[in-house]
């Protein structure tokens, strides 16, 4: 789940990383009083959890009373996105604009700093045109971020002096919140620099594991951080679940083999409507777990599981208690696999599934049941 960039903001003064003054307002009429106080020039920035807010017309300075209450109007009614709060905040004059994060990096098990002395929005193009210019600096999670890894990157930035120190003070408060709050990402960008050596976070992304929710204080899951209905049930469920926009539901045993089949399905030349795993601790939650495929506008839910401790027959019995109470619009193709399978077999087919036992196969059915083919 995503948070806000103003609470995004509070957990960076917290940990006491500048961020400028500022006042959250929901409506329009309260933007002049707000700026008046805050002294102008003034940003206003949506509160919406969508990035590219700069290039969508959803973050804009106002330098004088006169504006401010239409300009503040004009945001809360784009078309762009539903507004319902302003992030009214003294306006930065910076020197430069940096790039600041720190996320997991699946590929090496580790944490990843990304720096950039060229932030702003325009990093992606950065990102793709000139990699180089983005600093990488990966760490062991266990034992964290030390300093003379953060003073590294301060250097590799050109920073000396105060500013260097400065900047090692970020990236270790950075580092704290990643830690202290399970975050998947945390980002300035911009990262504002100052004449006098001193930074000013410009905005805030903070992208916390929902998986840790119950060990977190503060931010339980809430549906305005997420971007859909769906994805906000799985998690309350505790269900792994991507949304996606094509045909196909997966509804999978195990990381792993959920992948493998989002990867076979495209080879297929199938799309993926969403990733869903109800294995592991979720193996007996067929019926949770079909109600979010069926929440979906998909054409297919398929079913592929290899258990070992999570019985097939169990999930088998699972998927047919799932279809008697749900009763779906949609074709299910099922590959139930593992400890008990010939049972699982036999409770599918009477359930009147037809049961595949390769996995392939199972996929070029769906695919074909999502291309319009034979039932
Ligand atoms: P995003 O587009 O959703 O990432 O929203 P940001 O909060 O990053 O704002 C977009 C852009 O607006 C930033 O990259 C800055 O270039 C600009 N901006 C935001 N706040 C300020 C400010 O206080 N001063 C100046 N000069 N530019 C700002
Ligand atoms: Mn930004």
């Amino acid at each position: 789940m995503r948070l806000f960039e103003y609470e995004a903001k509070e957990v960076f003064r917290r940990y006491g990383i500048p961020v400028p003054e500022s006042a959250l307002i929901y409506a329009p009429e309260e933007a002049e009083g707000a700026a008046g106080k805050l002294g102008y020039p003034c940003v206003l920035k949506a509160q919406v959890l969508s990035g590219g807010r700069g290039k969508a017309g959803l973050v804009k300075v106002v330098s004088n009373p006169e504006n401010t209450a239409p300009v503040a109007a004009g945001i809360f009614d784009s078309p762009a996105a539903t507004v319902d709060a302003l992030l009214v905040e003294q306006a930065v004059e910076p020197e430069g604009e940096m790039y600041l994060s720190i996320t997991v990096d699946p590929l090496s098990a580790r944490a990843l700093v990304m720096a950039s002395a060229s932030g702003g929005v325009e990093i992606e193009t950065l990102a793709a045109e000139n990699p180089e210019k983005i600093l990488r600096e990966s760490f062991d999670i266990s034992s964290g971020l030390l300093e003379y890894q953060a003073r590294n990157i301060a250097y590799s930035l050109h920073l000396q002096g105060g500013a260097a120190k400065e900047m090692v003070k970020i990236l270790m408060s950075l580092y704290g919140i990643f830690r202290d709050l399970d975050a998947e990402l945390v980002e300035i960008n911009p990262l504002f620099s100052l004449p006098e050596g001193t930074f000013v976070a410009g905005d805030a992304k903070l992208i916390l594991d929902d998986n840790a929710a119950g060990r977190r204080e503060g931010f339980p899951l809430r549906r305005e951080y997420f971007e859909s209905e769906i994805e906000y049930r799985a998690a309350k469920e505790g269900i792994p679940y991507l949304q996606f926009d094509g045909d196909i539901s997966l509804m999978c045993a195990g990381a792993g083999l959920t992948t493998t089949v989002f990867d076979l399905v495209h080879y297929e030349g199938g799309t993926v409507a969403n990733y869903l795993e109800f294995g592991g601790p979720n193996y007996t939650r067929a019926t949770e777990a079909m109600e979010l495929c069926l929440a979906n506008p998909s054409k297919v839910i398929l079913a592929v599981t290899f258990g070992t401790i999570a019985r097939a027959d169990v999930m088998a019995r699972g998927l047919v208690e799932a279809l008697d109470r749900l009763k779906p619009d949609r074709p299910i193709v099922t590959c139930i696999r593992g400890t008990n399978e010939e049972e699982a077999v036999k409770i599918l087919s009477a359930a009147g599934l037809q049961p595949f036992f390769d996995t392939e196969e199972a996929v070029r059915k769906a695919v074909a049941l999502a291309k319009g083919g034979e039932q």
